[in-house]
């Protein structure tokens, strides 16, 4: 048994803006299922401090660079027997608004000093230095928001092993000298081989250059992140963390039961592969709540997606638009929260084609179930995709994923081979016309009801449940503490 302590700034169902949250969810739950002693560390929010009334005072820490002790509440990670421990400065964290932006949108202007307390905390916990008789042989972070946590334990006696994880390149947590200052880092941290990154302090350097090894969450995407399309600047320090055997990916996991179209409790007709023809239940269900006409035969496309550039939404508007003018027989339902152009976008795609299109601007956990349920194929035109959880969960579904070849997208979707072979759809450059003829390919076999059955029941049997990555994590675990 190992003691793993997992370290995240968000924990699905407390406080969730993206795949990171179903990841430090159900990846310590699977370890915990393969009888590992794993928990998790995560910031007191307001939101946790409400889900969680029970929680239970149990440490105070006082840490460099902060004024008033910090306590750590202890918990159950919710429907689990998985301990969760929130670290609680009410001062950083107890307050309205998202976990990185305020109600009115814009970052907390205070996150650097709000994510160093954390990963202070998280080195603290590490160390057994808040008095719980309990230190890990592994301490395994994630993303920017623990990224300083391995630089400040990488030179003490008798600390863990460490591992980062990078969900999401994209976001590094990069601040200005002053807030460096600020945070009463030691000024040997100021060093290109350390947390500097272009005069700027970059917090997820402290994870890239000072854990004892680095994952992704796709073997694709660990691959990609070496080049300077994908590296984001830090594709020098990744190259080099690579040639040492240090850098690699594993595929993430999904909860496979709270996504299994058998016993979903938001969607309207519970299936299975051997009674997929049910799954047309589903489907009408959803034509009626986005007002579309009820058309069966008529493939139904669906995106759920953060609206950011990221995610391709422009290509699907585009490709959909063209599709359309074109006279295609196509449907499209869209959930989602982002950039106001974006939804601008979807709303005027909408009014210009309103029995063919439908949005829902926000945030609906039973919505994206249904969505999952309900439509054929799924679009996910991503310019870069880590992992990616909405194309699992579809191949979960037998929805169909359509998809651009990239990171995780690339490594959990078979490309059709047009004779009923493979799980899903893709293309590779990231236009509208790429995504376009992939439309078409998916609108075309869809009409071959045959082999688009074939295709749903071997999406159905692929087996993405966090069980086999989970092992994964494991061997990782015991070559770190070998
Ligand atoms: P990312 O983490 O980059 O946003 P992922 O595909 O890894 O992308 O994970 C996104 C997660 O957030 C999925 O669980 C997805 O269903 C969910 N999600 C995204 N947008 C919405 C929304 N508007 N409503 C409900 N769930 C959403």
């Amino acid at each position: 048994m190992r003691k793993i302590l997992f370290a995240s700034s968000e924990v699905h169902p407390l406080v969730k803006t993206g795949g990171l949250a179903d990841v430090s969810a159900s990846l310590p739950l699977a370890l915990h299922e393969q009888g590992q002693d794993v928990r998790i560390v995560m910031p007191a929010y307001r939101a946790c401090l409400g889900a969680l009334e029970g929680a239970v005072e149990v440490a105070s820490i006082k840490l460099d660079g902060f004024l008033l002790p910090v306590t750590i509440l202890e918990s159950r990670l919710p429907n689990s027997d998985v301990v969760l421990w929130l670290v609680n400065s009410p001062y950083h964290f107890d307050r309205d608004g998202g976990p990185y932006s305020q109600p009115e949108g814009g970052d907390w202007p205070d996150n650097a000093a709000r994510f160093a307390l954390f990963s202070r905390a998280i080195a603290a916990l590490a160390m057994d230095e808040a008095g719980l008789q309990w230190q890990p042989d592994i301490l395994h972070c994630n993303d920017w928001q623990t990224g300083l946590a391995p630089a400040l334990i990488a030179d003490k006696p008798d600390r863990p092993a460490t591992l980062f994880t990078i969900h999401n390149l994209a976001y590094q947590g990069v601040y200005s000298r002053d807030e460096f200052d600020a945070l009463d880092l030691d000024e040997s941290y100021w060093a290109i081989e350390g947390l500097e990154f272009y005069s700027q302090l970059s917090f997820i350097k402290g994870g890239l250059v000072f854990a004892d090894k680095i994952t992704t969450v796709s073997p694709s995407y660990a691959q990609e992140i070496c080049t300077a399309e994908y590296g984001a600047g830090l594709e020098g320090l990744l190259s080099y963390r690579s040639e040492q055997g240090r850098l690699s990916g594993i595929l993430n996991g999904i909860d496979h039961d709270e996504w299994n179209p058998k016993q979903d409790r938001y969607i309207a007709q519970p299936y299975s592969a051997k009674t997929i023809d049910k799954k047309s239940g589903n489907k009408a269900a959803l034509q009626q709540l986005f007002s579309l006409p009820n058309e069966p035969k008529t493939l139904l496309l669906g995106l759920i997606s953060r609206l950011v550039s990221q995610k391709g939404i422009d290509l699907t508007i585009a490709a959909v638009r063209q599709l359309l003018d074109e006279g295609a027989s196509v449907q499209l339902v869209c959930l989602g929260s982002g950039d106001a152009e974006y939804e601008r976008d979807l709303q005027v795609l909408r009014e210009r084609f309103p029995d063919k299109v439908g949005v829902t601007i926000g945030y609906d956990e039973a919505l994206s179930h249904q969505i999952e349920a309900g439509v054929d194929a799924f679009v996910m035109p991503s310019r870069f995709e880590p992992c990616g959880l909405n194309q699992l969960y579809s191949l979960r579904y037998g929805t169909l994923p359509i998809v651009r070849a990239t990171g995780g997208l690339a490594d959990s979707v078979e490309d059709a081979d047009g004779l009923g072979g493979g799980t899903g759809f893709q293309f590779e450059l990231a236009t509208a016309e790429a995504m376009l003829v992939a439309l078409k390919r998916a609108d075309a076999l869809y009409q071959q009801a045959d082999l688009w059955r074939k295709m749903q029941v071997t999406a159905m049997k692929r087996d993405f449940s966090w069980q086999s990555s989970a092992l994964d994590y494991l061997a990782l675990y015991d070559e770190l503490m070998a």
